[in-house]
C-alpha cells in the first residue's frame, strides 16, 4: 500500500496499548533458540490419552491467549517480572494416533532441551496428566546419580492399574513408581479428595511410602503446615524438586474447565500461596500444569487461573 490510511492498523496492532504497562504477552516472547533462560514455557498438546473426553490439547493455546490478560507487576509480592528471562519455547509436536510415540517424543524433546538449557526451569502446560511420566523421566536425568522429589497437587492419586486401559492420564504416578524413576518416599500428594479414588489405590501409594495430604487436611492444618511437612519428605536426600499441578485439585467453583470437577477442593488462595513459596525455593526446578479442558471452560477462567498460579511461582523465583 503506497498511501497510509489514517487510523488503519494491522490486525495484531489494532489493540489498546498503555505505554506504562507491560502485559505478560509482551514479556514472554518466543525463544530465539539462543538466549539462556531462567524459565521456559513448553506446551504438550496431548489429550487422546485421557480416560474421559478431554480437550486438554487446546490448553497451551488457551494459556497463551490468557497472557494478554495479566500484567507483569504484583504489589502483593512487591515484584515486576518483566526483566526475568522467561520465554515461550513452543509446543512438542504430538503424533496423531500413537500415544506411546507421543510419550517417547515428550521424553526425547525434553532431554535435548535440558542438555541445551541446563539451568532452565521448565514450566510445562499439558495436555493431560499422562504427560508427566515421560516429563519426569527426562527431568530426573538432569541429576545423574542423585534423587529427585515430587510435590503432586491433584484430586486423584493417578496410580490406576495398566490392565484396564493402558497408559492414560490416570496412571502417571503408577508409571513413575513402577519404573523407579522417583522413590515413593520422596513423593507427596496434596489435595487428594474423597469419593474420587478407590481404596486399593490409596493403599498402593501408602505401600510405596508416598505421603498423602487430602484436601481436608489442607483445610484443617493449613497449607503452610502441610508444605512444611511435605518439603521434609520430598526433600529428604533429594537434589531437586518437581511440582506437578493437576488443576482439578482446585474446587470446581474456581476451576470449571477441568474434566474431573468436584467440590471440597483446594481454594485458589492456598494454591497461589503454595506456588509462591515453592517458587522461592532454589531446590524447585520444574513445574507442570495439566488436565485443563479449555473447550468446556467458562470465559477461560481455568486457564487464567493456571496463568496466575504460574505468575505466583515466578514471583517466588524472582525472590530467590
Ligand atoms: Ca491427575
Amino acid at each position: 500500500m503506497s498511501h497510509e490510511i489514517p487510523f488503519l492498523k494491522a490486525p495484531d496492532q489494532a489493540v489498546f496499548r498503555d505505554h506504562l504497562e507491560t502485559k505478560v504477552a509482551h514479556w514472554i516472547r518466543q525463544w530465539d533458540g539462543q538466549e539462556r533462560l531462567l524459565a521456559g514455557i513448553i506446551g504438550i498438546p496431548l489429550s487422546k490419552s485421557s480416560i474421559s473426553l478431554s480437550g486438554a490439547s487446546a490448553t497451551p493455546a488457551a494459556i497463551r491467549a490468557a497472557f494478554k490478560s495479566f500484567t507483569t507487576y504484583s504489589m502483593e509480592y512487591g515484584v515486576d517480572l518483566q526483566d526475568l528471562a522467561v520465554r515461550d519455547l513452543g509446543d512438542i509436536h504430538m503424533h496423531v494416533t500413537d500415544i506411546a510415540e507421543c510419550h517417547r517424543r515428550i521424553e526425547e524433546s525434553l532431554r535435548a532441551l535440558y542438555k541445551e538449557q541446563p539451568g532452565m526451569i521448565p514450566i510445562i502446560f499439558g495436555g493431560d496428566h499422562s504427560t508427566s511420566c515421560p516429563s519426569l523421566k527426562a527431568f530426573v536425568d538432569r541429576y545423574p546419580g542423585q534423587k529427585v522429589g515430587i510435590l503432586h497437587f491433584d484430586a486423584h492419586h493417578d496410580v490406576r492399574n495398566f490392565e484396564d486401559g493402558g497408559v492414560t492420564n490416570g496412571t502417571p504416578f503408577r508409571g513413575i513408581l513402577e519404573s523407579g524413576v522417583v522413590d515413593g518416599h520422596n513423593i507427596v500428594q496434596i489435595g487428594i479428595r474423597g469419593f474420587m479414588n478407590a481404596k486399593p489405590y490409596h493403599d498402593y501409594v501408602k505401600s510405596k511410602g508416598v505421603q498423602v495430604y487430602t484436601s481436608r487436611d489442607v483445610r484443617r492444618l493449613g497449607m503452610d503446615a502441610v508444605l512444611d511437612q511435605a518439603l521434609l519428605h520430598a526433600g529428604d536426600g533429594t537434589e531437586a524438586l518437581y511440582v506437578s499441578f493437576d488443576v482439578d485439585v482446585i474446587d470446581q467453583a474456581f476451576a470449571p474447565g477441568c474434566p474431573a470437577i468436584g467440590t471440597g477442593g483446594m481454594n485458589p488462595w492456598d494454591a497461589l500461596d503454595a506456588l509462591y513459596r515453592l517458587g522461592s525455593l532454589s531446590t524447585v526446578q520444574g513445574l507442570d500444569f495439566v488436565c485443563i479442558d479449555p473447550t468446556i471452560d467458562v470465559r477461560n477462567v481455568t486457564s487464567r487461573l493456571a496463568v496466575q498460579l504460574m505468575l505466583s511461582f515466578l514471583a517466588g523465583v524472582a525472590a530467590r
